[in-house]
C-alpha cells in the first residue's frame, strides 16, 4: 500500500509524525504537508501566487517527502497532479483538535482527505479531540487497531472522517459509525481595542452543548468513543431540490 500523508497543522507538527510512524509499518509513506500552520483554511487553493516545496524526509530514509507554501488541498493536488505520485490512499493528520459536525467545512485537515477523494483516491482524515499531547499515541494506537483490522473500505470514493477522544485508561475507546452534526458557537467575537483605541475582532468562543442524537459524530466524542462519518462532497439538498422539481412540473 502506498500512502501520501498530509495534514494541516504543519510539517513540523508532532500529529504527522506519529501518524507517519504507523502508516510506515503498512506500507511506503509519502508527506505532502504545508510548511507552516495552515489549520481552518478549508479547501482553499492557491492560484495567484507560485508554490513552492522543499524536499524533507519526515521520518529517516522517506524518499517522497515535501512541505510546501501552500495549504493542505494545495500539498494534496500538488503531490498527485504536479509530482506524479500515485498513492493508494491519502491520510490527513493526526490533526490538534477535533474535526467534528460541520467545523469540518473549516477544516484544513478534512480538506485534504477530501482533495485525495476528489483525485479518485480513498481518503481519511483523523483528528485528536483535545490538545493534550499524550494524545497523539492513543490516535497512533487506534488507527494501528483500525489498519490492522481492516475495518474500513479502502475504495474510489470513500472518505472517512475519524475523531479520537482524549479518554484515559488503557483501553482503546469503542468504535461509532456516525453521521455529520452541526456545531454552534457561542460568543464568536470577542472586540478589543488596539493601542490607538481603533476595535478590532479576534474570533474564539465556545460550542452550545450537541444534541444527544447518538448517531451524530459529536454525540459519540461526548460518550467517549472514537467517530467515523463517511463524508462526501455532493452539499445537495435533495429534500429541497424535490421541493423545487414539483415546481418545475
Ligand atoms: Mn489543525
Amino acid at each position: 500500500m502506498k500512502v501520501l500523508l498530509s495534514n494541516d497543522d504543519g510539517f513540523h507538527a508532532p500529529g504527522l509524525k506519529t501518524l507517519a510512524e504507523v502508516l510506515q509499518d503498512f506500507g511506503e509513506v509519502m508527506v505532502a504537508a504545508p510548511d507552516r500552520e495552515r489549520s481552518a483554511v478549508g479547501h482553499g487553493i492557491t492560484v495567484h501566487q507560485p508554490l513552492r516545496i522543499k524536499e524533507q524526509p519526515l521520518l529517516p530514509g522517506m524518499k517522497n517527502s515535501f512541505m510546501a507554501s501552500g495549504t493542505p488541498a494545495d500539498c494534496v493536488k500538488l503531490a498527485v497532479q504536479g509530482l506524479e505520485w500515485r498513492p493508494d490512499v491519502v491520510f490527513s493528520g493526526i490533526n490538534r483538535g477535533a474535526n467534528l459536525g460541520t467545523d469540518v467545512l473549516y477544516s484544513g485537515t478534512v480538506s485534504a482527505a477530501l482533495e485525495g477523494l476528489l483525485l479518485g483516491l480513498p481518503a481519511i482524515a483523523v483528528s485528536l479531540c483535545g490538545h493534550d499531547t499524550a494524545g497523539y499515541e492513543l490516535a497512533a494506537a487506534v488507527m494501528r487497531d483500525i489498519l490492522e483490522k481492516d475495518i474500513l473500505p479502502l475504495k474510489t470514493g470513500a472518505l472517512y472522517n475519524i475523531n479520537v477522544p482524549l479518554t484515559a485508561g488503557s483501553e482503546l475507546p469503542k468504535i461509532r459509525f456516525t453521521r455529520q452534526g452541526t456545531r454552534i458557537y457561542n460568543n464568536i467575537f470577542e472586540q478589543r481595542k488596539d493601542p490607538r483605541g481603533i476595535p478590532y475582532y479576534w474570533l474564539g468562543g465556545t460550542p452550545v452543548p450537541a444534541s444527544a442524537d447518538p448517531e451524530v459524530d459529536l454525540t459519540a466524542i461526548a460518550d467517549g468513543c472514537v467517530s467515523i462519518t463517511p463524508l462526501q462532497p455532493d452539499l445537495t439538498n435533495y429534500n429541497l431540490l424535490r421541493q423545487l422539481r414539483k415546481i418545475e412540473d
